[in-house]
Parts: structure tokens; sequence; C-alpha cells
């Protein structure tokens, strides 16, 4: 690993919890739902989520218990079975659900896993249940997503076949554009995991190859890898030279010939620098502070500095594998100062000393820094937009050049009133 200086901190945290995946993974597995244990905080924050940050679709809903049913356990246990009935009824086309534990107190007491294999049994089939924690306490938001894979690994059928396993929610359009490129590497067969649909799981085995779309899947991928999948070692797919390095990694796998690989690469990767550039013109130089949230803090810090200029100050992450981050840390300046946890309070502190062009950060911390002057731009939106890929190298670099943008036009507007 690179020379960076890798810290810890603890104390009050500012972060989403596992719950805020629901938005993106009931958008990826129309077929599947995801009912929330929990009460109405949860409610809400799934509704916000939802409704706020993304169009809501029809099929999009969330159950809660309400809180008297938590005073009691009997209780608790017939309500969900009641919930669960009256939601397969007025929803047949439901395939796989998921039952998603919460923080308060009498949900943690319910074992979930008990009651999943129990609604397994009186539905027979005819749907899948399962469980995953989505708790504040024990998760961050984009944790949630390797909870509800985690928890479907189980369910794969066992293969032999050689292919490429894609794992991590993308966009569908950036999915499609990847899988094209690797098909004209000479590498046929592709899936992804999660699928499309949830009852379409592709089988896994010894002669799997999983490369990870997303950073923040830990767990799923030691399952996967206790199937007998090989994990390659690579850079995350943002920006055009991690997903140069991503591509390749699965292309070095495959034995693929290096010069069919760089000859498909190159005018894509030409024409992304050249797009990249008048962002790059903007954030060239400044000042960079990343507050812990999505764990795609270290990919972004590697885009953002090696291909766009950017000076980092600090990265903060939620949690820190150093095994699946190390090609990412190795890409890194010396010295790079890399936080795992959070005390939000001194993290703050620090960010003011610094005085930072632009900090990455949580929803709930974006305000409070505009209105001390200090540019921000919501990590959460990194989750939501169409960022990995070659292709979109531009966008992303865009989406970081935006604030900055912002802050100068409303500093031209204050000095032309004075
Ligand atoms: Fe529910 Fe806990 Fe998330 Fe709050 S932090 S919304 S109580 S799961």
């Amino acid at each position: 690993m690179s020379g960076a200086t890798l810290l810890k901190e603890t104390g009050p945290r500012e972060v989403f919890c596992g719950l805020t995946s629901i938005v993106w993974l009931h958008r990826r597995m129309p077929d599947a739902f995801f009912l929330v244990v929990g009460s109405r905080t949860c409610a809400h924050l799934i509704q916000s989520a939802a409704g706020v940050m993304i169009f809501a679709e029809p099929r999009f809903g969330t159950a809660i218990l309400e809180e008297r049913d938590l005073a009691g356990l009997a209780d608790a246990h017939e309500e969900l079975d009641r919930v669960v009935k009256n939601l397969l009824e007025r929803r047949p086309e439901i395939r796989t659900l998921f039952l998603v534990g919460s923080c308060p107190s009498e949900v943690i007491k319910i074992d979930l896993a008990r009651v999943a294999e129990r609604l397994n049994l009186q539905l027979k089939g005819k749907v899948t249940v399962l469980n995953y924690s989505g708790s504040g306490i024990e998760t961050t938001f984009t944790q949630g997503e390797d909870g509800a894979l985690k928890a479907l690994v189980p369910l794969m059928p066992s293969s032999q076949e050689n292919k490429l396993l894609l794992v991590g929610t993308l966009a569908n359009p950036v999915e499609d554009r990847l899988i094209t490129i690797f098909k004209r590497l000479g590498i046929n067969k592709i899936e992804s995991f999660p699928p499309r649909q949830s009852t379409e799981l592709p089988a896994v085995g010894p002669g799997t190859k999983v490369l990870l779309a997303q950073p923040y899947l830990t767990d799923t991928a030691r399952q996967l890898k206790d199937k007998g999948a090989e994990i390659l070692k690579a850079p995350f797919p943002l920006g055009v030279e991690g997903s140069k390095l991503w591509i390749e990694a699965a292309a070095n796998s495959f034995n693929i010939d290096k010069n069919l690989v760089s000859s498909t690469l190159e005018p894509l990767i030409l024409r992304a620098r050249k797009a990249i550039e008048p962002y790059k013109a903007k954030l060239n130089g400044k000042k960079l502070f990343l507050l812990p949230e999505s764990q795609l803090e270290i990919p972004l810090a590697r885009f953002l500095n090696r291909e766009c200029g950017m000076e980092l100050i600090e990265v903060g992450v939620p949690y820190l594998n150093r095994d699946m981050m190390s090609p990412e840390i190795d890409l890194l300046p010396e010295q790079t100062r890399i936080i795992e946890g959070q005390h939000v309070e001194k993290q703050l502190d620090r960010v003011r000393a610094a005085n930072p062009d632009l900090v990455v950060c949580g929803m709930g911390l974006a305000n409070p820094l505009e209105a001390e002057g200090i540019s921000t731009k919501w990590s959460i939106e990194m989750v939501f937009s169409p960022i990995h890929g070659i292709d979109q190298a531009s966008d992303l670099a865009e989406l970081f050049s935006r604030p900055l943008h912002r802050h100068d036009l409303l500093n031209t507007k204050q000095l032309t009133k004075v």
C-alpha cells in the first residue's frame, strides 16, 4: 500500500442509515419488495429519500409497523404476519420480500431471520422472504446494499462455468455500455448481481470472476468467494483511469490480448480526457475535503486528484476495507490523510481550519457549511447519478465543478452589488 496516512476516529456520526439503499435497490429489482420493520422515523426517511431525491415509482412502497405494535413481541410477530399477508394480496407480482431491520430496541429484539423462515414455510415458495439490517446503529447507507446482496447469495445456484460477474448496482444504461465494451473484448458470458429481476439470480462457482462495481460490498464479496468465485483486484470504475484499470483487470483474467484491449479503450479514453478538460480547468489546484458517508470517498479522491488536479486535504470513509481498497490507495499521493470513522465535531473543526474550496459531505452537514461560505457537494448524489465508466468521467467531473461555479457566480454578484 502507498504511503497514505491511515487514521481512525470515533465519536458522533452524521450519516444516513442503510435503509436509504432501498431507494435504488427497489428500482433495480422491480419484482422485489422491501418491508421496513421499524418506526415512523424510518418511514419518514424512506418516504423523503424516495420522494424528494428520486422520482417515486408506483411500484415502490414501504410498510412499517406502527409504534403500538412494537410494544409487545407477540403482537409484533402477529402484526408482521398481518402486514405481509395484506401486502402480498395487494401486490401479487412480488417475488422476493426483504424484511429490513432498523434501530428501535423492540425491533432489534425481533429475530427477523426466524420470521423470514416462518413466512417462507407459510408462503410455500410463492415468494422468497429474506432479511437484513438497515439499522443506523449498524450500517451506513450504502451498506444496506451489501446486506441485501449478502442475503441473496445463498440463493444463487452453483456453476463451474467461466464467466464475468459484475457486482453492485449500476444504472442500467451504464451497465449496458460496460457490457458492450467487455463483449468487444471477447468476454461473452457476463452477468450482473443484483440482477434486474430478483428471481433471475446468476449462478456462481469456481469459474466466476467477480468484478466489483461498487466499493461497499465487503460482506457480499466474502460470501461470493466462499462459493468459489475469484474476486478480481482493481480500482473502482470511476474516472478514466479507474475505469480503464478496472476493465483491464477483467481482460487480464480472461487472457485477452493487450493490443485488443488498448485499441478498444484508447478512442474512449482520448474522447473522455478531452471532455474532462473544461471541468479540470475549474477544479485544478482547488482544496478538497471529503467527509465519510458513501464509501465512494477514496475512489472519488483518487479521480479528483489524479485526473482533475484537486489537492486532497482529508479523505474520510465510514469504514476501511484495506484489502479491497489497496489498489485505490496505491494511486493516492504519499501522505494522503485517510480517516476511517467519524467524530463529526472534530472533523468540522478541521474543515474550518483547512478552509477547503469544496467539501463532499452528507446533506445534514451541507447547509451549515454553505452558510459559512464553504462550497459543498452531497455525497448521496454520487449513488444516484450514472458516474461509472470511461464515458461518464466528464459527467463526474462536472458534478464537482458545479458547486465551485455557483460559488464564483455568487461572489461575482456580491462584488457587483458593492
Ligand atoms: Fe430508522 Fe434507525 Fe434509520 Fe432512523 S437511523 S431511519 S430509526 S433505521
